[in-house]
C-alpha cells in the first residue's frame, strides 16, 4: 500500500457554512462534526492538513482541478460522483428535505409549490431533487452559494421553500433558525470524505484507518454526541 509522506500538509476543502458539521464557532474556529472527525482521524494517523473553507460547489470544483487533496464537506456519496472522486467509508447517513419560514401555514406538500419560488444550494443534492421534481410541480428555483443565504432567502419570502439535508436542516432549526420542515424527508445518500479519482490514495487510506480506530475508541460517538446529542 502507499505510504504517506511525513512532510506534507494535506490541504482540504469544506464548505462555509454547513452546521452541524462545518461552522465556525464564537473563537472563529472551524468546529463541527466533519472539523473535529478530521481531526481525531488526523491525529490518530499523524498526517497534517489545513483547511479552506471555499464553499461546497467551489470545495468539489477545486478538487476536481487538484487544487486541493481531498473535501469533506457532509459530501454525499453518489453515483455520479463516484465517476471522478473516490471516497471513504461511509460515516454519516443523511437525506433532503424541505423547510419552509415558520409562520407559512400555506406550503404543506410539493403541490403547493406551485408557481413559487424555491432555494438551493448550486451542485448539491439537494438542488438535484428540487431540479428533478420542479417541472411536475411547477415551481422555480433560485440558487445560492451556502445554506445560510438559502435560509436566508426564506425568511425574507422572497423563495417559499428550501431543499437542503435533515440534519443540517433539522440542527438549525433547533437553533431557532426560524424555519419549520412541513415534509418527511427524501431517502438520500451517506456523507464520505473526497478525494480525486485514484489520487492521493495514502490519504484516502489514512482516513478509512482512522475513521474505524476513532469508531472502535469511542471518540466517533463522543463527537456525534457533541452535537447531536441531549443539551447539544
Ligand atoms: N450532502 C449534499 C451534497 O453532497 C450537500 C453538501 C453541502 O451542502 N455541504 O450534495
Amino acid at each position: 500500500t502507499a505510504q504517506s509522506d511525513p512532510g506534507k500538509t494535506y490541504v482540504i476543502a469544506t464548505d462555509v457554512t454547513f452546521a452541524p458539521f462545518e461552522f465556525q464557532n464564537e473563537q472563529g474556529d472551524f468546529v463541527g462534526i466533519d472539523m473535529d472527525l478530521l481531526a481525531a482521524i488526523a491525529e490518530d494517523q499523524g498526517f497534517r492538513y489545513e483547511i479552506k473553507p471555499l464553499g461546497f460547489n467551489a470545495a468539489v470544483q477545486a478538487l476536481q482541478s487538484r487544487q486541493v487533496d481531498g473535501v469533506i464537506a457532509g459530501m454525499s456519496i453518489t453515483d455520479e460522483r463516484k465517476l471522478v472522486f473516490d471516497f471513504s467509508d461511509p460515516y454519516f447517513e443523511s437525506g433532503v428535505q424541505m423547510a419552509v419560514a415558520e409562520d407559512n401555514d400555506d406550503i404543506t406538500s410539493y403541490e403547493d409549490l406551485r408557481g413559487q419560488r424555491v432555494a438551493i444550494k448550486t451542485g448539491t443534492e439537494g438542488a438535484a431533487f428540487a431540479d428533478s421534481i420542479k417541472g411536475r410541480y411547477g415551481f422555480t428555483t433560485v440558487t445560492f452559494d451556502d445554506s445560510a443565504s438559502m435560509y436566508d432567502d426564506v425568511r425574507t419570502g422572497n423563495s417559499v421553500a428550501v431543499f437542503d439535508d435533515y440534519p443540517v436542516l433539522l440542527y438549525g432549526i433547533a437553533q431557532g433558525n426560524g424555519l419549520k420542515t412541513v415534509t418527511d424527508k427524501e431517502a438520500g445518500a451517506s456523507y464520505g470524505f473526497a478525494v480525486s479519482k485514484g489520487q492521493n490514495a495514502e490519504l484516502l487510506g489514512m482516513f478509512n484507518a482512522g475513521l474505524a480506530n476513532v469508531k472502535a475508541s469511542g471518540q466517533y460517538d463522543e463527537i456525534i454526541d457533541t452535537y447531536l446529542g441531549e443539551g447539544a
